[in-house]
């Protein structure tokens, strides 16, 4: 017996539709390069988005055309990731960290027909311009000045068109958005949210134990909506009627507390990088800034440390939420909130949950798996690979490339390695490219990066393999000291002595000034192989 139930498609239009009979007045705040605040409605977004459909149209997209978008998180954007795949068209996010080759590739393997870009980064886009044959229309977002000759002017070419738009009916499988990976191994590679991916990815980050977002909410997105959506932030802000204040290019720590505090922000998302500069911030003059509002700060897209989670709670009264997700999750796949019970566990049972990566949201499942594909037990002790499945988890890559990634039993192989223990939390002791292997032995440098930081005068510390001549590989320690601080290699090793195995402890630091890091703002480890993986066999 069938249910008898409505087949009601689950497509972002409805977004705009909500907002505009719920939400119109609620506020959109946008930062300008010039540091100027802009402030809008859903209301008015939701008329420029059917503009900007308009125009599209005008333009000659069809449904299914790429349109890229270059820019950094303001209004202009989001009216791209609503009224783009509302029209039927797919927006596709260009990441402006990575170099203008590597922005070429992406685009034209996407296919791109228009490209939205700020007037800010321009001169980016001038250097892959002609590498991109299939971008037909240039539409310049004007926040720096007007667009020049040449280009469309966002804003004069919107002005022309009506304030609304007949949107079709979408197959809720459509395409709405595609993103690409950034690709540190091999050629970056695309996935295609659908619009029920997105959708449903939305309403499960809206659930009280996931993101808990609602309507009286204000929430920054500080992660870039050319990474992986956002993390599905705008979309599950949006669905609620959360109002959005978006950083725009400033994404210093000064420039980003100052905005947390002038909007009354309740829930921020960002990468460690990003907090660990508001954290050394806030220490230095902890009654600069009223962050009192602030119900939650969400960490992802690499490990958030120990040490900053306990370092926000117990100087500054702020919770951080830690999360992990890829891009191939749409993004959002475990979170790490304490279950049922576990308040009355020690604060240190606490702290290792709480850092850990978390368990599933509703409807992603985890397992981990060893070389053959062994399913592998859930002993929190025992390192594999961790696989996930689930309705907002790509099935496939843009153009049937990376077919290795996905197992013949429907599962998405992350290329992380984890335990996983019996509450359901994985814990990431690596990507598998970053692994130390040392005589045999895994050595995660997660755990080591971790403990590092916890050290009173390390900001910083990013652990990678060294090539070793008796046990093939063995850690190095890259470290940023915090200002005005010293540690010597041993004080260092005393430090981490009591807190990993001996076997663990790196055969060599090195006093670094930045560490490198990739598009997304994670540390490139690859990079510190290059430069220091030999260091060892020259010690000896
Ligand atoms: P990229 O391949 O460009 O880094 P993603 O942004 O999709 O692309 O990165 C996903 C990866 O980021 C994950 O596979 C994982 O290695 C890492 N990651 C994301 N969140 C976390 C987290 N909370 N802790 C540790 N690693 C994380």
């Amino acid at each position: 017996m069938l249910g008898r139930m409505m087949q009601f498609p689950l497509t972002l239009t409805h977004l705009l539709t909500r907002a505009a009979s719920l939400f119109s007045d609620t506020e959109i705040v946008a930062v300008r390069p010039d540091k100027s605040l802009h402030r809008t409605t859903y209301g008015a977004t939701v008329k420029r988005a059917a503009r900007l459909a308009n125009l599209l149209t005008r333009l000659g997209v069809k449904p299914g055309d790429r349109v890229a978008t270059l820019c950094w998180n303001h209004e202009a954007h989001l009216e791209a990731y609503l009224g783009v795949p509302a029209m039927g068209a797919v927006i596709h996010t260009l990441n402006l960290r990575l170099h203008p080759s590597e922005i070429a590739y992406i685009a034209r393997h996407a296919e791109d027909t228009v490209i939205i870009v700020d007037r800010s980064l321009l001169g980016l886009f001038e250097k892959f311009r002609a590498e991109v044959p299939s971008i037909r229309h240039v539409l310049v977002v004007p926040d720096a000045g007007p667009a020049p000759e040449g280009t469309l002017d966002l804003e004069v070419e919107l002005a022309k068109e009506r304030d609304d738009f007949d949107y079709p009916a979408l197959d809720e499988n459509q395409a709405a958005m595609i993103c690409y990976t950034s690709g540190t191994t091999g050629n970056p590679k695309g996935v295609v949210y659908s619009h029920r991916s997105t959708v449903l990815h939305a309403m499960a980050a809206c659930m009280a134990d996931a993101l808990g977002v609602s309507e009286t909410d204000t929430i920054l997105p500080v992660v870039p909506m050319f990474h992986a959506a956002a993390w599905g932030v705008p979309y599950a802000g949006f669905l609620c009627g959360a109002k959005l204040v978006m950083p725009g290019p400033h994404l210093d720590p000064a420039s980003l507390v100052s905005l947390m505090a002038s909007e009354r922000v309740t829930l921020a998302a960002g990468v460690p990088t990003i907090w660990i500069g508001i954290l050394a911030l806030l220490d230095k003059d902890p009654k600069a800034h009223d962050l009192s509002a602030i119900r939650s700060m969400v960490i992802g897209g690499s490990a958030a440390p120990p040490a900053l989670i306990t370092g926000f709670a117990e100087r500054h009264g702020l919770h951080v939420t830690h999360a992990w997700g890829m891009t191939e999750t749409n993004p959002l796949g475990t979170l790490a909130r304490l279950r049922r019970g576990m308040t009355s566990l020690s604060p240190a049972a606490q702290l290792e949950k709480r850092a850990s990566q978390g368990y599933a949201v509703p409807f992603v499942e985890t397992r981990h798996t060893d070389e053959t594909g062994k399913v592998l037990p859930r002993d929190g002790a025992t390192m594999g690979e961790l696989e996930v499945r689930g309705p907002w988890v790509a099935a496939s890559y843009f153009g049937g490339e990376g077919l290795d990634r996905f197992t013949a039993d429907g599962w998405f192989k992350t290329g992380d390695v984890v335990t996983l223990d019996a509450d359901g939390y994985v814990k990431i002791t690596d990507r598998s490219k970053d692994v130390i292997k040392s005589g045999g032995e895994w050595i995660s440098s997660v755990a080591l990066e971790n403990a590092l930081m916890s050290h009173p005068s390390v900001l910083e510390a990013a652990v990678f393999a060294g090539r070793h001549e008796k046990w093939d590989e063995r850690p190095i320690a890259a470290i940023v000291l915090r200002e005005g601080k010293t540690a010597t290699d041993d004080e260092l090793t005393a430090h981490l002595a009591t807190q990993v195995a001996k076997y663990w402890l790196p055969d060599a630091y090195v006093t670094v000034a930045q560490i490198p890091r990739t598009s997304t703002g994670k540390f490139l480890k690859s990079k510190l192989r290059e430069q220091y993986g030999e260091l060892l066999l020259s010690k000896k």
